[in-house]
């Protein structure tokens, strides 16, 4: 535990708002692996969220969670608090513009988006994700990426527009300056449904997930595909306790019921060192770490 004062501090300022000590958060994971954060924080609505921001900001470290499918959780757990959004999930549509709060999932958006005969977000179907999580990481595949169909952002702050998101490869002013997307404005286009049905079922079809607990890819593929490089540096495989290089994508590492999150970690590293031993490659992690390693 951090100084219990500030936790108190914390606990007495969120009245009515679900905070929890010393919770498990391994298991709100995609790997399941880990262990407690000091404060695990659930607000309801977004004013919940605001508040709960602002409650911790300045006086401990905190993270946002959403899904999880892309966080390794130290097997120390984390000191500070950890923001769930999982409640966070109203949605609305408002001609071509699809708003919808941090926790909701990017299955429901699509869902929703073609029940609507709306367009623009199918290549997004099966990466698992929420809306927060997926702006965050300006999710992606088959070069298209979920910030190229953003319109704004609210955040504590206020809103910002899809040119002050900073969207990059797999990256965005969320990621690199700590700010909450709370609500997202997604600009999408009208469509026939059978025509979202199609690209739905190509893309769904192109995807191709190694079997297994996996976070989709470790490492970034920032100008070259990392899984290539690992696999050529004959990786695949390479295991340290529970966790492995997946023999089907080299870029994704496998953990078996018995591993640990130090397992993962340290196959993460195994993999850095000789990929850099082998070909002078920094290989630079997307996964996203939640406590010491
Ligand atoms: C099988 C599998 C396949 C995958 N395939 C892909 C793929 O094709 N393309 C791809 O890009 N990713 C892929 N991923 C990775 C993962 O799905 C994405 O990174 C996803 O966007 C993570 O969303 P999340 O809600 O789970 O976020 P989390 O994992 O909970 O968090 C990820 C990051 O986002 C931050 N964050 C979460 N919510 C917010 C918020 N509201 N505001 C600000 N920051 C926030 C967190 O603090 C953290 O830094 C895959 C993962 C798996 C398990």
């Amino acid at each position: 535990m951090k100084d219990n004062n500030c936790y108190a501090f914390i606990i007495e300022k969120l009245e009515g708002i679900a905070v929890y000590k010393d919770q498990n958060v391994g298991v709100l994971s995609r790997y399941k692996t880990g262990g407690n954060a000091d404060l695990l924080i659930v607000p309801k609505t977004a004013e919940e969220l605001v508040k709960s921001i602002n409650a911790v900001k300045g006086v401990c470290p905190y993270f946002i969670l959403g899904g999880g499918n892309n966080v390794l959780v130290s097997d120390n757990g984390f000191r500070g608090a950890v923001i769930h959004t999982k409640n966070l999930t109203k949605r609305e549509i408002k001609g071509n513009l699809y708003i919808a709060e941090c926790g909701v999932k990017m299955q429901t958006v699509i869902e929703d988006m073609s029940l609507n005969s709306l367009g623009g977000l199918e290549f997004a179907v099966g990466i698992p994700s929420t809306v927060g999580g997926a702006v965050c990481m300006n999710a992606g595949c088959y070069g298209k990426s979920v910030g190229d169909v953003v319109c704004y952002v609210i955040t504590e702050n206020g809103i910002v527009s899809k040119g002050g998101c900073d969207f990059s490869y797999r990256s965005s002013k969320f990621l690199t300056e700590k700010e909450t997307a709370i609500k997202v404005c997604f600009s999408l286009k009208p469509s026939e449904p059978d025509v979202i049905e199609e690209k739905l079922s190509a893309y769904k079809s192109f995807r191709k997930n190694p079997r297994g607990k996996s976070c989709g890819s470790v490492f970034r593929n920032d100008g070259f595909y990392a899984g290539k490089i690992i696999d050529e540096c004959g990786l695949k495989g390479l295991s340290v306790g529970g966790a492995k290089v997946s023999q089907e994508h080299a870029n994704f590492i496998i953990a078996s019921s018995r591993a640990c999150s130090q397992d993962i970690y340290k196959v993460i590293e195994k993999v850095k060192e000789k990929v850099y031993e082998k070909r002078g490659i920094t290989l630079v992690e997307e996964i996203v770490y939640l406590g010491e390693f």
